[in-house]
């Protein structure tokens, strides 16, 4: 791919962005995630904002931005987030994950850059704010920006619910535009009209008050780890289904018109397999792998830990073992009542001879964009213009708790117009983001405002 010299130096800031390790999760990077903030402030001052600003709140700061022409043209906001995932395990990413570069892959023969947020996503954030940049200077833009950036997407987004709250009418706008999520192929381009929610858990189970010599004990006392492990087993049954009472109660089934229209998305499941390594997939009876990873709820365990994990043996008997166990959930379940549901099953689960604890982390609520609205035809023509082939609606299996809060505090609906490619590795070792997908994103992200102008007003 030959870039000419706009090109080349979008993709020097967008790298020098990568190198500020704003890792949410930990306490030790808080000023790191800081300087990120200031980062994209000045990104989005130089990018063209006649106004900018970073908002403290408890935890990381959000960075607020606005390109305002005329309160009767309609408000575009956007969303996104400028705090990435801890990169652990760092050992098997093959070049530093805070020290960006570019290497061709058989998927981006024209290269991608290899770094932690690369795609999610400073990557996706990066792009809205150079197509600002983009539409200044062709004089095109004809309505009004901003720019929302948080910095704890990746831990929950605890304080965005509040600010969205407080700040109604600094964020009052028509429609909410968000790149925090993929697409189907680089030739097959797909708008996300569906998210899971979330519901985050952490276990621990205690048993004896010390740690114990499985000698002298072992046999007569409940071994903590044994326990939460036969607990964890039982939250599936034979057709991994969840055997929560009630988890399904709520769950929206699609109808067979739905799902045939699903299927309709190219997939290969053997060439699904191979990109992640695995022989055989596995899942809910009676739904296709699609199917289990979009519009089903699920239930994984994300950690588990206890005992001796030390170089050699030691017999021991831990007095605590722990999971962090997180579910996927779909419309209509509610989070909060999944929560409870879980936690009271799963303290019903513990024999006698142990005490179980559930701490209940963050969730969020499963979300659905109808295709009849002019945002989503708008995004449906943008990619049109840009790949030169109709985009697919597809639901989405990962979770943005803050789209359906949006939804209930601001009245607008999100566009859901994401880059990415499952193979990007977000939240993995090799996290990357295709430099064709980046200057698309750049390219489509203006046909969408063009779209969506040019649609309202032939209301
Ligand atoms: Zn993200």
């Amino acid at each position: 791919m030959d870039l000419t010299s706009t090109q080349k130096r979008f993709l020097n800031e967008w790298m020098d962005f990568l190198k500020i390790p704003s890792v949410s999760a930990d306490p030790e990077f808080k000023n790191d995630v800081k300087t990120a903030a200031e980062w994209v402030k000045n990104a989005l001052q130089k990018a063209g904002c006649l106004k900018t600003e970073i908002i403290k709140t408890p935890g990381h700061p959000i960075v607020y931005g606005e390109y305002l022409i005329d309160s009767s043209l309609p408000t575009v906001l956007v969303y996104g987030h400028y705090d990435v995932q801890p990169p652990d395990p760092v050992e098997l990413w093959d070049s530093p994950p805070f020290e960006p570069i570019v290497k061709a892959t058989e998927i981006h023969p024209d290269g991608a850059v290899f770094a932690r947020g690369a795609c999610d996503d400073k990557g996706q954030v990066f792009m809205h704010i150079k197509a600002l940049e983009v539409m200044l200077n062709e004089g095109e833009l004809d309505c009004n920006i901003k720019f929302m950036i948080e910095g704890e997407e990746e831990v929950g987004s605890d304080n965005l619910e509040e600010f969205v709250k407080n700040n109604k009418e600094k964020l009052n706008c028509d429609i909410i535009l968000i790149s925090d999520t993929g697409m189907i192929s680089k030739t097959q381009p797909s708008i996300s009209t569906g998210l899971r929610g979330l519901s985050y858990m952490e276990v621990t189970v205690t048993g004896p008050n010390r740690d114990l010599h499985s000698g002298l004990y072992g046999g007569s006392v409940a071994n903590p780890i044994n326990i939460l492990c036969d607990m964890i087993a039982k939250l599936h049954d034979k057709d991994r289904k969840v055997t929560i009472p009630g988890f399904y109660d709520r769950v929206e089934e699609l109808s067979q018109e739905d799902r045939n229209e699903m299927a309709k998305a190219p997939f290969d499941l053997e060439e699904f397999k191979s990109s992640i390594g695995i022989n055989a997939v596995q899942g809910e009876a009676g739904y296709n792998n699609e199917e289990r990873r979009t519009i089903r709820p699920t239930l994984d365990v994300n950690g588990i830990w206890g005992g001796y994990i030390g170089e050699g043996a030691k017999t021991v008997i831990a007095s605590k073992a722990h999971a962090k166990i997180s579910m996927r959930l779909v419309p209509d379940q509610e989070w909060n009542e999944i929560s409870d549901l879980f936690s009271n099953y799963f303290t019903s689960l513990a024999p006698e001879g142990v005490k179980v604890e559930v701490l209940k982390h963050h969730g969020g609520y499963a979300y659905v964009t109808p295709t009849d609205t002019i945002g989503y035809q708008a995004a449906h023509k943008a990619y049109n213009d840009t790949f030169g082939i109709a985009p697919i609606p597809s639901r989405g299996g990962g979770s943005i708790p803050i789209v359906p809060m949006f939804e209930k505090e601001l009245g607008v609906k999100s566009i859901l117009m994401g880059f990415g490619l499952d193979s990007d590795a977000i939240h993995s070792p090799n996290e990357h983001y295709g430099l064709f997908n980046f200057f698309k994103g750049i390219e489509t992200i203006p046909r969408f405002y063009h779209h969506y102008i040019a649609l309202l007003r032939q209301q």
